[in-house]
């Protein structure tokens, strides 16, 4: 399949538009990372998405508005709860997930009785929305299990002749994927962290929300003791979705987790020892606390890792229990599929 190669103009945006209105697929850009779009309520163009990503499709998609008001289209429902985060949070990387209403097809949902809504805070995406005349499903626009694409050219890079366009803008703003709130439940559950936090949540809602259990279990493994060198073989997943593999780069990563220093010494310690055996190594190491910058640079620093062509890539844990280094955590466990060495 020709790629056809777009940009954030009027003129572009309408072909990108018309693109999605007769089945095709688009990628376009979001505030949070890049979108690999399709007619939400077209279900063999939605099951093309899953086809150019190679994703499972029992994993559901988020349907994207481009008012608050079209959330009315997926729901028939809405809590003060709901109400209240879509007044403080929308548009922007919050997505919501509801009760569906009977008529949005299952493919674009994984067959779930619930759906997942978000309104970006973009401009070229608001603009292909509205365009298109229909909310757009879209996951992520990388092929699955790589990292989430923040840049065109990353997009460029996983799509070219899978999908009918891609619409190159800017640099995504926010660069990890939107918290993803379950608000069908008694108590709000986070499903994903992300740059809205728990404790933004709580205070526009005025009530506790809750991290999904699997979420503060990922964080409890300890996978290996750098002492006794690093082995593949010594890692137990506790459950199997965690084996599933997410956000991976092409490069083997250890997450290594512990006071700063000695993150730091463990680093060099360690890249020191891979290089002696040939390895090309790659470091990954955000500043202390500057948890927003972390996650902005996260996917195209581990993008960028795997253009260099290197074996293993060394990450320094960020320490945030919460917040955005806690996000940001949750993907860097997942792409280094939990190889976690503490010092
Ligand atoms: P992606 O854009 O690739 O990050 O994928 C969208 C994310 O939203 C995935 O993590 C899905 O599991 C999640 N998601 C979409 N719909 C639902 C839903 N109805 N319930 C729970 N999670 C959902
Ligand atoms: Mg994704």
């Amino acid at each position: 399949m020709k790629t056809l190669h777009l940009t954030t103009s009027r003129e572009d945006i309408a072909k990108a538009a018309k693109i999605i209105h007769d089945g095709g697929l688009v990628a376009f850009p979001t505030e949070t990372v890049y979108g690999l779009g399709a007619n939400t309520f077209d279900e063999d163009a939605v099951a093309k998405v899953y086809e150019a990503k190679g994703r499972p499709s029992d994993n559901p998609m988020i349907v994207h508005v481009a008012r608050a008001s079209d959330i009315g289209q997926f729901t028939r429902m809405l809590s003060p709860d709901i109400v209240a985060l879509i007044e403080n949070f929308w548009p922007g990387p919050l997505t919501l997930v509801v009760k569906k209403k009977p008529g949005v097809p299952d493919r674009t949902t994984g067959g779930l009785d619930t759906v997942a809504v978000r309104m970006p805070d973009s401009k070229p995406a608001l603009d292909l929305i509205n365009a298109a005349c229909c909310p757009i499903a879209a996951p992520s626009a990388n092929l699955s299990g790589s990292p989430s694409p923040t840049r065109a050219k990353d997009v460029i890079a996983d799509m070219e002749g899978r999908i009918d366009a891609i619409i190159s803008g800017d640099d995504c703003r926010v660069g990890i994927e939107s918290t993803v709130v379950d608000m069908t439940g008694d108590v709000p559950t986070i499903l994903r962290p992300g740059i809205i936090t728990a404790e933004a949540l709580e205070a526009a809602i005025g009530k506790k929300v809750k991290y999904d259990e699997s979420l503060k279990e990922e964080s409890k493994h300890v996978q290996l003791d750098p002492a006794a060198g690093v082995s593949e073989s010594d890692f137990q997943p506790k459950s199997p979705g965690m084996k599933y593999k997410h956000y991976a780069p092409k490069a083997d990563m250890i997450v290594i987790e512990g006071e700063r220093s000695r993150v730091k010494a463990e680093i060099e310690r360690l890249k020191k020892l891979n290089e002696s055996i040939g390895n090309n190594v790659g470091v990954l190491l955000f500043e202390e606390q500057a948890f927003i910058e972390a996650a902005h640079d996260f996917f195209a620093k581990l993008r960028d890792l795997d253009a260099q062509g290197v074996d293993l890539i060394l990450a320094g844990a960020l320490s945030d229990t919460d917040g955005v280094g806690f996000a940001v955590m949750n993907r860097m466990l997942k792409s280094a599929g939990y190889n976690i060495a503490r010092v």
